[in-house]
């Protein structure tokens, strides 16, 4: 399956949905030379260009961004900054607790630096670290495997409180799950918000270009960027596209996209609230890889669940499967319509290592943060311009210390296993999913 040179979605972002409408800066720049070029304006292009255009103030910086800001899967996630940390392992660097030390202080420094970067630039993004958030389990297995979970969060000293049956049904208004457990760092944002606000308070040295997809990147510093408003020229490049950096010759064997949908419902009457437990909002985690996040807040119910390889699945599909899983969970609704509906596309590795360096002289890439690339995008893009600088960092040497991702082999095998073991995740997460 050959890889899109950008993604294009079926159905807008329900959360951009539901700001007002914004202007994207799509009028190409007089100038043709800048110092740096940045490809794609998600959280990490963003937090790249920004980064450098602090460290480098009397330098220009480029971002390009294929759709418009708020409109990428920067702003269809799920809007939860969470202190998770993939699949620790050993490596040439020390051992998997060192690993995992070292991912934890990474996605820690992420939310640190958007928690700065919203309260700085006055960002209103409904930023909340009250609302619990639950990783929660509805079945027996799934209750067994987050207790054991639990000590990896005790070793990294992160607090957690545990709740059984009684206390989540008060919570979350349903009988659905019968264990899980809230984490002390905790933060929902609305992510079109977040990513707006982020590209509106840019320095005055980066310049946005919204809907023009780069189509190559050829060169060796000076690097000749193309696209359909123009080509472009600079010593430096930052290849933010996520998995789409394939369809520029980057990665392509280290990066599958994966698709999963995400639904809100209209503002909710009082008592249908009250049907989704006591507190005015609250954020929940599955259990497993392939479960279903619940999320409530502003009056709504967020349900995101469903995967697709490498294209969007039929809409009337995903949403009848987003009503089917709504129903499930809270039986006693009255109405179980959605106001929006949407997919998502991000990269997902096969050994969830996500790729960061420098590829080759003056060309850096940070891509495949797999379903939890809000906090660890902003700061690999941070930690990319301050490695293009020469800047050196605890934090940048723990990131150099962490593995990559390992091969996927071509198509069609890439396809036929990526099928065969989605459909076999689905078939042990049961009830989860
Ligand atoms: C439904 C859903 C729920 C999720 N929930 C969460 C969550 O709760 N928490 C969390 O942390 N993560 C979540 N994620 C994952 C998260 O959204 C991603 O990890 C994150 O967006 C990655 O940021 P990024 O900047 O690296 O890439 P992206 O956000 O994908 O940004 C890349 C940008 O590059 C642009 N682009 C692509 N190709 C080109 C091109 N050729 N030229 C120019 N521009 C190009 C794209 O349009 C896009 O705007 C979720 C994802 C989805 C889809």
């Amino acid at each position: 399956m050959r890889s899109e040179i950008a993604p294009s979605y079926m159905l807008p972002s329900g959360w951009n949905a539901l700001l007002p409408p914004r202007s994207p800066h799509d009028k190409p720049p007089k100038e043709h030379r800048f110092h740096s070029i940045v490809v794609g304006a998600g959280y990490t292009g963003l937090a790249a260009a920004r980064r450098m255009a602090e460290l480098l103030p009397d330098k220009e910086v480029l971002v390009i961004e294929a759709s418009e800001v708020g409109e990428g899967s920067s702003a269809r996630n799920s809007g939860f900054l969470s202190p998770t940390f993939y699949a620790p392992q050993a490596n040439a660097y020390g051992s998997a607790d060192d690993d995992a030390a070292r991912k934890l202080r990474i996605v820690l420094a992420g939310i640190d630096s958007l928690r700065t970067l919203v309260k700085d630039n006055n960002i209103d993004c409904d930023w909340d670290e009250s609302a619990p958030r639950l990783v929660a389990a509805a079945t027996a297995d799934a209750e067994h495997s987050l207790q054991q979970s639990l000590n990896s969060l005790q070793k990294r000293g992160l607090k957690y409180l545990e709740h059984g049956s009684e206390a989540l049904r008060a919570t979350l208004g349903t009988a659905y799950y019968r264990y899980g457990y809230e984490t002390e760092i905790r933060v929902l944002v609305q992510p079109a918000a977040l990513i707006r606000g982020l590209a509106d308070t840019l320095p005055s040295n980066v310049t946005l270009l919204e809907r023009s997809a780069v189509e190559a990147v050829e060169g060796a510093g000076p690097f000749q960027v193309k696209t359909r408003l123009g080509n472009f020229t600079a010593d430096k490049v930052f290849i933010a596209n996520n998995a789409h950096a394939r369809a520029l010759g980057f990665l392509k064997n280290r990066m599958i996209v994966v698709h999963t949908y995400a639904a809100l419902t209209h503002e909710l009457e009082d008592d249908e609230l009250d049907r989704l437990g006591n507190l005015p909002a609250w954020g929940l985690l599955p259990a497993t890889r392939v479960g279903t996040t619940l999320r409530k807040g502003l009056r709504r119910l967020l349900i995101r669940s469903g995967y697709s390889y490498e294209k969007e699945n039929d809409v009337r599909n995903v949403r009848s499967l987003l009503t089917e899983k709504y129903r499930r969970r809270f039986p006693a609704m009255k109405c179980y319509a959605f106001q929006h509906v949407w997919g998502g596309g991000t990269g997902i590795t096969s050994n969830r290592e996500s790729y960061f360096g420098e590829l080759k002289p003056g060309l850096y890439i940070s891509a495949g943060c797999q379903g939890a690339g809000v906090a660890r995008g902003n700061i690999h893009g941070r930690l990319l311009a301050e490695m293009a600088c020469g800047s050196q960092s605890a934090l940048l040497s723990d990131r150099l210390k962490l593995a990559g991702p390992s091969w996927i082999p071509p198509e069609p095998f890439c396809r036929i296993g990526a099928m065969i073991k989605m459909a076999w995740m689905h078939w042990r997460a049961g009830r989860e999913y």
